[in-house]
């Protein structure tokens, strides 16, 4: 029966009683970047009135925290392009219950901004990079940028932040043949690469199913050249499949949604940047939280409608089913 309910001072619990204490704050869906996978060459961008201002966001995230949220990611688009972020970070840090921070960056703006955000409280980031060859990078990102996120990732280092996370999308016929390249990277510094596999979310309909590179196919190759040690984890919450070079620095990880979808264990919601909680990354349900704060809606309905979004969540995201319902927003706009 789908009756589970979530009552203050207790975890979030959907109605297949996984615990949701993660949330994805989407901050902006502008980019300074348009990668293929990700959006198309022309985006319309949302209306700045309809983006949530940071007392929005924070109240929501207070409020999601009063309901069981511990972890945060801030994402978007790009989230280093929000003017002030480094204020935000630093006020979404000092959120009492919010036990883990994170963000996800393209790596672009890093060299300015690890060190204020770093001191802001932040202390993990993500940083997403598809490949090491500069030709190849612009086409993908359709920007000639590499060499500044390079330098962002030494200067994310330099900051402090530990461990840095390498994130990689390989596609079959794209990029796949850099996949060693990225693995060695873990060997020699201390850096967590992690493959993930592509996603229907690119707003164009580029994607198609044989493109998929499977983490399993990825960790094959990586096996061909290298002795690797599978890294065990108590938290079951996890989604990444962890490996590590014997003599590596840092690890290998493999974030495989697509050909071993981790729907049983998520533990995510997520705020769009126009003010919309969403309970899953590959489905369209969205429950509009703006409308409500911004009609005077108090805290406590606010939580109910957390609460509802997580009651609603479906037990499986669909893309491997026929008739997956094709995807109102690509990545960008839900907030990766
Ligand atoms: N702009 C930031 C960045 O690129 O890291 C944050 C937002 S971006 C949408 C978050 C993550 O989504 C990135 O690691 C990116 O590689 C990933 N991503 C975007 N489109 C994807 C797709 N179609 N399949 C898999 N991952 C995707
Ligand atoms: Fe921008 Fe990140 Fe999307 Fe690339 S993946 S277009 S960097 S939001």
């Amino acid at each position: 029966m789908r009756s589970a309910e979530s009552l203050p001072g207790l975890p979030l619990l959907d109605t297949f009683a996984r615990k949701h204490d993660y949330l994805r704050i989407s901050i902006t869906d502008r980019c300074n970047l348009r990668c293929q996978y990700c959006m198309p060459e022309e985006m319309v961008w949302m209306e700045r009135a309809d983006i949530l201002s940071f007392e929005e966001i924070l109240r929501f995230t207070r409020v999601a925290v009063s309901v069981g949220v511990t972890k945060a990611r801030i994402t978007g688009g790009e989230p280093l392009l929000r003017k002030d972020v480094v204020s935000l970070v630093e006020r979404l840090a000092a959120i009492e219950g919010i036990e883990d921070l994170s963000l996800t960056t393209n790596g672009v703006l890093l060299r300015k901004l690890a060190e204020p955000l770093y001191k802001a409280g932040l202390r993990r980031v993500n940083i997403s990079l598809d490949s090491l060859r500069p030709d190849r990078y612009h086409e993908l990102t359709r920007r000639d940028q590499l060499p500044q996120v390079l330098d962002g990732i030494e200067a994310a280092a330099d900051a402090g932040f530990s461990p840095i996370k390498i994130n990689a999308v390989m596609m079959k016929d794209v990029n796949v043949d850099e996949a060693i390249e990225f693995a060695l990277l873990s060997r020699t510094r201390p850096f967590h690469v992690r493959f993930l596999e592509y996603m229907p979310l690119d707003g164009q309909e580029l994607w198609k199913h044989e493109d998929v590179v499977t983490g399993a196919q990825i960790l094959a190759r990586i096996r061909e050249t290298g002795d690797v040690v599978a890294v065990e984890s108590d938290d079951l919450s996890e989604v990444a499949r962890r490996w590590r070079f014997e003599d590596g620095e840092g690890e290998i990880g493999f974030i495989n949604p697509v050909s071993e979808p981790f729907c049983g264990a998520c533990s995510r919601i997520r705020l769009t940047a126009d003010g919309m909680i969403k309970n899953c990354l590959l489905g369209n349900d969205e429950f509009n939280v703006k409308r409500l704060m911004r009609t005077g809606g108090d805290d406590e309905e606010i939580a109910s409608l957390i609460r509802l979004a997580v009651q609603m969540k479906a037990e499986h995201h669909g893309i491997n089913r026929p008739g997956f319902e094709k995807l109102v927003r690509n990545m960008s706009r839900v907030g990766g």
